[in-house]
Parts: structure tokens; sequence; C-alpha cells
């Protein structure tokens, strides 16, 4: 469905003036706002495809002004979240474990063993570059779920990063495959929440790993001088 066949639909059944957005915000799928003039409304990309009841329930609570979000959308966008396996398409010759300093399949295996029963099956691969640190913020790590794939920037790839920051950082990305992000009765995606956070505690070295992260932080990324 097109954005203004999907605007139109809403117009009809809500029987007022709406203009709406498509979004790729992950952690924001839905936002209404009413004004005097017209209903502005956001929405993830997912909705393009949407089945008809999907948004009829969607419509109704524009239209009764609701700020939960109904049972049969929540449904739709939990499953549209947990997506498609698609880890087979990943070529193994293009993910790199042995780094400088670090080896992250040794990494990946050990926490497998000793923190998941050896249950995990993911990939893992570095990204990036270990001299890329002229930006101010980066990710050390990301999780593609439906490729099974951890991802660790290569700027830990240096002596400078203790192998227990290197190790949280793994362990930080596995559990995202094991507590899943969810979207609560707000329509807010969960990512980090409590039962995420509760388990990131079970590191080890979690505090270690924290207060050297929180130490470093600055140095880590020089800012871009022209
Ligand atoms: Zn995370």
């Amino acid at each position: 469905m097109l954005t203004c066949e999907l605007e139109n639909h809403l117009q009809t059944h809500c029987k007022q003036n709406i203009r709406l957005t498509i979004n790729d915000n992950r952690s924001t799928m839905l936002s209404v706002r009413w004004e005097e003039s017209c209903t502005k409304i956001s929405l993830h990309r997912i909705f393009l495809l949407a089945p008809k009841n999907v948004i009829l329930a969607l419509a109704d609570s524009i239209l009764e002004k609701q700020t939960t979000v109904a049972s049969t959308v929540k449904a739709f966008i939990q499953e549209s979240l947990e997506g498609i396996d698609y880890s087979s398409k990943i070529d193994p010759l293009d993910l790199s474990h042995q780094g400088e300093i670090h080896n992250l399949k040794i990494f990946y295996d050990e926490l497998n063993g000793e923190y998941f029963n050896n249950v995990l099956n993911l990939q893992i691969s570095w990204f990036g570059d270990s001299n890329n640190r002229n930006k101010s913020k980066v990710s050390f790590g990301l999780y593609h779920d439906a490729l099974r794939l951890i991802k660790i920037n290569r700027i830990m790839d240096t002596p400078t990063f203790p192998s227990y920051v290197v190790r949280f950082i793994i362990y930080h990305e596995m559990l995202h495959f094991i507590c899943p992000p969810f979207v609560d009765e707000k329509g807010i995606h969960r990512i980090h929440h409590r039962e995420f956070k509760a388990r990131e505690k079970e590191f080890k070295e979690f505090s270690l790993a924290k207060k050297w992260i929180q130490q470093h932080r600055h140095n880590l990324f020089i800012p871009q001088v022209a």
C-alpha cells in the first residue's frame, strides 16, 4: 500500500482530516497527535503492509482517541519486528573473526558456553575501521536480528581495549537475542528493558567493564578537526 492510500483509508474511516507520515524509527512505531486542523499520525513503514483488520483497529483507536494501542495492532507490530531468519543469506567468507588483537569467535564461543549453555547459534564479525575515531558517537556493537548477526566495531581491536570490555560488548549483543525487544501498551518499542538490564548485570566483570567504558569514553573518539 502507498502512503497516500493508507492516509485515505484512515481519513475515510475516521472522518477527519489526517496527515500521515511514514517513519523508520524502531522505538516509536506509531504516534498520534490530535490537533485542531488535522490529526497528525506517524507510522512505521511496516504499517504499509498491514492487513485490513489491523488498519481498522488502528483507525478505531484514532477515532476514539485511545492512548493505548489495540491488541490487534500490538500483535501486528510484535510479529513484524520478530521478522524472518535470513541468517542463511550470510556468506561465511564475509565474516571476519580474527582481528589484530582480539578474536571474536573465541570470545563468542566462550561466552556461549559460560552464560548460555551453548544454545545460541549466532554469527559474529568485525565491522568498520580501527582508526575511525572521528565521530562523536559510535556504536561498539550492533545486533541484526534478521541475520542473527553480531557486529563489533573494529575500533575495539586495539591493545587499549581490555578483553573484558570486548567480551562485555559481545555479551550485550548476545542478550539482544535472548531478551528480545517488545512493544509496550503505549506502543513504545522497549529495547534495553528491565529484564535485559537484569541479565546484563549477570556478566561477571559487569562493574569493571562499565567503569572502564565510563573512564575512557572521552578518549576513545577524537572530534574531527577540519
Ligand atoms: Zn543494545
